[in-house]
């Protein structure tokens, strides 16, 4: 471990969140000293409670939509609600958060020289004509959707920051992320791993959306952070946008086959409408990734589900 002085002061907003959390894990484990901001609103504390007495932790309670003074030496802004279901909650302040956000975290790296990592995603692709998606790709996104609040919120925030970037120097790291799974996900979080596995291990009607036709691509935490960590340690001159996920495609419907033989569960298929705009594929070009930071994931769909698998029933044995 570092000594004081030499350590990297990292803040991590959203920290409190499943991605959050786990990069705060990555941190503390090689000697960083982390600030972890957020308002909690679909993170909790239960996530970070594990390092409440670290010496080199601390946790602020704060929504990034206001001005945050800190000293540090570098930023990760993953302060969103990244679910459907709660994006579309109050989608206004989902707006606030990503685009005012981008702007205090920005404004807050250009006073301190700091490096600035941005969590956007594979939504600035929205309903894709191009497949697999490249970097290159500018997108296919309803700008007036129930979507759009995060899709076009995290487009925006991407620009500010190439703006920022152009404009005054700051020294920026983009990743597109898409759909990742694991532990520390909520329960009741509504995106599709966490539901069909909750619902697979309490013998509940596993709820797929439209005829499950739609595609996914299913990355586990432990890669993605992976990932975020070598594109911040990169060369400053590697601002991305850099597509992280893992490239294999599954539909919906082989999703919940597969979480029902892996819990064994009785669960039956109950088909629900599909909400609008629910992109019909997705799938992560990810060569850029591969040649400027050596990075591929590691864990199939099948491994990060049983260890997922694992927590939520441990989860659900203590509720
Ligand atoms: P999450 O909902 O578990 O975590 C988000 C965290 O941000 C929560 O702790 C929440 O309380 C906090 N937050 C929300 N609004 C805030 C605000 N205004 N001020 C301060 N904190 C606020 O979601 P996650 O999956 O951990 O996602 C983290 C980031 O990664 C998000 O920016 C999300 O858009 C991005 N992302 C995630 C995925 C994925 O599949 N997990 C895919 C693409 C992008
Ligand atoms: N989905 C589903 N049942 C659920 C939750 C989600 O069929 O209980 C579908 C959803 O319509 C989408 C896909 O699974 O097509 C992924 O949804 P999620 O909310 O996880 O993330 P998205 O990629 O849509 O942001």
């Amino acid at each position: 471990m570092r000594a004081y002085g030499e350590r990297r002061r990292v803040l991590v907003t959203g920290g409190a969140g499943f991605l959050g959390s786990h990069l705060i894990d990555r941190l503390i484990a090689r000697g960083d000293e982390v600030i972890c901001a957020d308002n909690l609103f679909t993170g909790s504390k239960r996530n970070i409670a594990h390092l409440a007495e670290h010496p080199n932790f601390e946790f602020i309670r704060h929504d990034v939509s206001m001005p945050l003074t800190v000293e540090v030496d570098e930023i990760y802004n993953l302060a969103c609600p990244a679910s459907p279901v709660h994006y579309q909650h109050d989608p206004v302040q989902t707006t606030r958060t990503s685009v005012l956000g981008a702007i205090n975290m920005l404004d807050l790296a250009r006073r301190l020289n700091a490096k600035i990592f941005q969590a956007s995603t594979s939504e600035v692709y929205g309903d894709p004509h191009v497949h697999p998606q490249i970097e290159s790709y500018w997108g296919n996104v309803n700008p007036i959707g129930i979507r759009s609040c995060y899709d076009e919120g995290k487009r925006c925030a991407e620009t500010l920051f190439f703006d920022y970037f152009r404009q005054y120097n700051v020294k920026i790291k983009v990743a597109r992320i898409f759909n990742t799974y694991g532990p520390r996900m909520h329960p009741n979080d509504g995106r599709v791993v966490s539901n069909f596995i909750v619902q697979a291990l309490r013998g509940e009607p596993i709820t797929i959306y439209g005829d499950g036709s739609q595609t996914r691509s299913f990355c586990y935490v432990d890669d993605l952070v992976d990932g975020f960590i070598r594109l911040m340690d990169s060369n400053d001159d590697l601002t991305g946008p850099l597509n992280l996920g893992n490239p294999g495609e599954f539909t919906i419907r082989q999703l919940a086959e597969r979480v029902v033989a892996q819990t064994g569960s009785t669960s039956t298929i109950e088909y629900r409408p599909l909400p609008s705009d629910d992109p019909t594929q997705r799938r992560p070009d990810i060569s850029a990734a591969h040649r400027d930071l050596g990075w591929s994931p590691s864990i199939a769909l099948e491994a990060g589900l049983e260890r997922t698998i694992a927590y939520f029933r441990a989860q659900l044995a203590a509720a």
